[in-house]
């Protein structure tokens, strides 16, 4: 490797000014280095680190790439990649320069550059262009005549590698409600057993509880100001509402059993528990500040089934729904499951 050693730079040499940044073999190798990551398999043990991991390498946000999956994979993340995933968000902007004489002087001239976005064409420019080209870099006559590269990866924005991979309209509106959830660290607790527990027939999710109503008027949070009662705590569900809520109808979220109706629920007013078990899992939905209850006790109910209005019953600031879930007792953010 005696070709490519390093000599000192000469004092006199010009250094050349329209080539701004020189990389050469070792910015290849770091690039390549980042390119073979999609070659690294993830474990799912680690699945929530994997993604962070993966996420930094590429520069995005584990968000990002978390939301990209989930989206495209319909929640199902255990055969899932992140290392190849993380690959799709990265953009790479080239200048090739060389080394060019006329009448005796010798300076650098650029003579191509470009922005590579897909993940095939970054691995087909380092795999056809800089392959031929490192070899004519170790073929030059000198250090000082070697072709020179200026390579650099950004990442993409989520918004657009949707576009360039053609989301649809559904995809899309889905990826913005799981950014804005800001719960996506809890959700991943659970993420690896999506597959198992949500069954449904249209790409594994629950229904959105309120097919009227698609505004969200509150997220899911550890701790919240309540805007009545003055004090700072958590809101253990997720608030929907739009406009004419009153009385809107309220649907179950999957096929269910009504596990409780309560007419009189103090803050939580009217309100409705439907159980639904799947497997060994147990799933319970709760439906808040009623306006009227159309079910009873113990009556099994399809996904969709309207069970109930909006309303304004209990500790309530405007008519609105407040659904929460529980995965075997323990309350989970539902925003990133209904759809
Ligand atoms: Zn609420």
């Amino acid at each position: 490797m005696a070709r490519v050693r390093r000599r000192p730079r000469k004092k006199n040499m010009r250094i050349p000014r329209l080539i701004l940044a020189i990389v050469v073999i070792l910015l290849f190798l770091g690039s390549l280095l980042t390119i073979l990551g999609r070659f690294m398999t993830a474990t799912n043990d680690n699945l929530e680190e994997a993604y962070k991991k993966a996420a930094d390498l590429a520069g995005c946000t584990w968000e990002e790439l978390v939301v990209y999956d989930m989206v495209r994979f319909g929640n199902k993340l255990d055969d899932v990649d992140p290392y190849q995933s993380a690959v799709d968000f990265l953009n790479m902007y080239y200048q090739i320069g060389e080394y060019t004489q006329v009448d005796g002087e010798g300076f650098w001239k650029m003579v191509s550059s470009g922005t590579l976005g897909a993940s095939e064409d970054i691995c087909g420019w380092l795999h056809l262009s800089a392959n031929s080209d490192i070899q004519s870099i170790l073929e030059a006559a000198s250090e000082y005549t070697r072709p020179q590269y200026l390579v650099r990866f950004y990442p993409k924005e989520l918004d657009d590698l949707m576009l360039e991979k053609k989301f649809n309209e559904e995809q899309i509106r889905w990826a913005d409600r799981l950014m804005n959830a800001g719960t996506l660290e809890q959700l991943f607790e659970h993420v690896n057993d999506l597959p198992y527990y949500i069954q449904s027939e249209v790409g594994g999710y629950f229904a959105w509880p309120t097919p009227e109503l698609h505004t969200v008027t509150s997220k899911f949070s550890a701790a919240r100001k309540h805007l009545i009662l003055g004090i700072t705590r958590a809101h253990n569900g997720v608030d929907i509402s739009g406009a004419d809520a009153m009385g809107s109808p309220v649907v179950a979220i999957d096929d269910g059993v009504v596990l409780s109706v309560n007419l009189n629920g103090g803050e939580r007013g009217v309100n409705i528990r439907v159980q639904h078990n799947m497997g060994e899992d147990v799933w319970v939905s709760r439906y808040q500040h009623l306006a009227s209850v159309e079910v009873e006790v113990g009556q099994v109910v399809a996904k969709g089934t309207v069970i109930g209005t909006v309303g304004n019953s209990g500790i309530s600031t405007g008519p609105h729904l407040h659904l929460e879930l529980t995965y075997n007792g323990v309350l989970v953010d539902p925003l990133p499951m209904i759809k």
